[in-house]
């Protein structure tokens, strides 16, 4: 059932026209912008989107990989439609946000105690304001490239360029015009798997570090796994210093049932969380031992860390959350994570044997194209040149063609609807759109 021909119908066309005069840019949808613009979804189920054309795309984005379970999953509907008819939110807490936040600290038994936000970037910026409250000290570290939301401190050297990124030691390069300069002081980049660095800059500020902000499979970052050396280094580096570990799993919770910190054997002091665990309603939250999350209690008085939200913990995130992490058992992890396993070494294998300069990094159920044949190990190693750049669009345009949509940087997100059969059409798709691309411009 897949499409063919044109990506863009005219319902779309004239959508988007009309959106142009009162939005700026068409959409708010920014990260799945490609021109002239996307179709506009009307309505998903399992693996499939229907767009306003009657065009089917088969979803690999799963609204950058928040939806683990596909679209219109049964479990989050029916729990939605049980709950609808009694309100939507309250000036009150409800029981849902302990039901979630239960089932999420007894997956993941390091986490002991929950804060529930409306987004994954609230998430990470209540982290850090913890962070630095539990420490006394104002600096955090990030790894160059990496994305942990729209925080102006965490967007620091988030698009640096060989032209602005400095020497091995990263530039604190502010990504958008707006940023105060005086973040940058407070922002240390940290060079990604280059263990030897990463604990020189450390040891060098650790006296004004209050934290290491990281992604165990950040996408920006290239999307590979933190190897075994830098591991060590940063958890040596928390212990030795004091410095405070926050582990962004917006993406990454997803990789094990227990979380990424798990997955990696990690002793993390705050973990931030958002994406799957609001079974595809707006969600975040910051998730620790109990020690640490002290630091929001707002019964004695005025907390160190004010944390509210109008929306935070509303009972319909909580409650398509539970249900979506319900489904997400021991036995849903492994099939998907295999399923991430095949559709990889699919790819690789059949790229090697086409001799396409062309890898495919990621773990779990996560995967990320590169159109390089240099070995992608961080920011640096998997920026692409222009003529990659530009390569990669037509890559994702001609997946679009074949009825699969990704992120318009080749990336994405396995569900649990999809099948066996799913994941080797997409392995020879993506397969068949990179030689189609690179045959007309190699
Ligand atoms: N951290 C990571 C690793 C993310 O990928 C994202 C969102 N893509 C965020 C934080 C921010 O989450 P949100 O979009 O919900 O604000």
């Amino acid at each position: 059932g897949h499409n063919r021909g044109e990506v863009v119908g005219p319902r779309s066309r004239d959508e988007f026209q009309r959106s142009l005069k009162i939005t700026p840019g068409g959409s708010m949808r920014a990260a799945p912008f490609f021109a002239p613009h996307p179709p506009y979804a009307v309505s998903g189920a399992g693996c499939w989107i229907t767009d306003a054309d009657g065009s089917k795309v088969f979803d690999c984005e799963n609204n950058f990989f928040s939806l683990v379970h596909g679209h219109a999953f049964p479990p989050v509907i029916e729990a939605l439609h049980n709950v609808l008819d009694d309100g939507t939110a309250f000036g009150l807490p409800t029981t849902s946000e302990t039901r979630l936040a239960e089932a999420i600290t007894t997956r993941s038994p390091k986490l002991e105690q929950v804060r529930f936000t409306s987004s994954g970037t609230e998430a990470v910026m209540f982290a850090v304001k913890a962070a630095r409250a539990i420490r006394g000290r104002p600096m955090i570290a990030k790894f160059e490239g990496a994305y942990h939301g729209a925080y102006d401190y965490v967007e620091v050297s988030l698009d640096s360029a060989p032209n602005n990124w400095g020497d091995s030691s990263p530039n604190s390069v502010l990504y958008a015009s707006g940023t105060p300069p005086s973040t940058a002081a407070d922002v240390l980049v940290l060079p990604y798997n280059e263990p030897k660095s990463c604990r020189e800059l450390i040891r060098k500020h650790h006296e004004r570090l209050a934290a290491i902000l990281l992604d165990p499979v950040a996408s920006r970052v290239g999307m590979v796994p933190i190897e075994a050396d830098l591991r060590e280094v940063i958890q040596d580096c928390c212990n030795r210093y004091g410095t405070l570990l926050v582990i962004d799993e917006v993406v990454s919770y997803r990789v094990g049932f227990h979380g990424a910190h798990a997955t990696f054997g990690f002793e993390p002091d705050l973990v931030a969380l958002g994406k799957i665990i609001g079974g595809g309603l707006p969600v975040g939250a910051v998730a620790g031992p109990a020690s640490h999350m002290a630091i929001f209690d707002h019964t004695k008085g005025k907390p160190a860390v004010s944390h509210g939200g109008t929306f935070s913990a509303n009972p319909l995130s909580m409650t398509a959350g539970l249900a979506a992490l319900q489904a997400y058992t021991k036995d849903a992890v492994a099939r998907l994570n295999q399923m991430g396993d095949t559709l990889r070494s699919e790819a690789i294998e059949q790229l090697r044997r086409r001799e396409l300069p062309a890898q495919v990094t990621g773990m779990s159920s996560l995967f990320r194209l590169h159109l390089k044949a240099e070995v992608v190990r961080n920011y640096r190693t998997s920026f692409p040149s222009a003529l990659q750049k530009a390569a990669l669009a037509k890559v994702h345009r001609a997946m679009l063609e074949r009825g699969f949509l990704m992120t318009p940087n080749c990336s994405g997100a396995l569900s649990t609807p999809m099948s066996e059969t799913d994941i080797q059409d997409l392995a020879a798709a993506l397969v068949d759109a990179v030689q189609e691309v690179w045959k007309q411009s190699p």
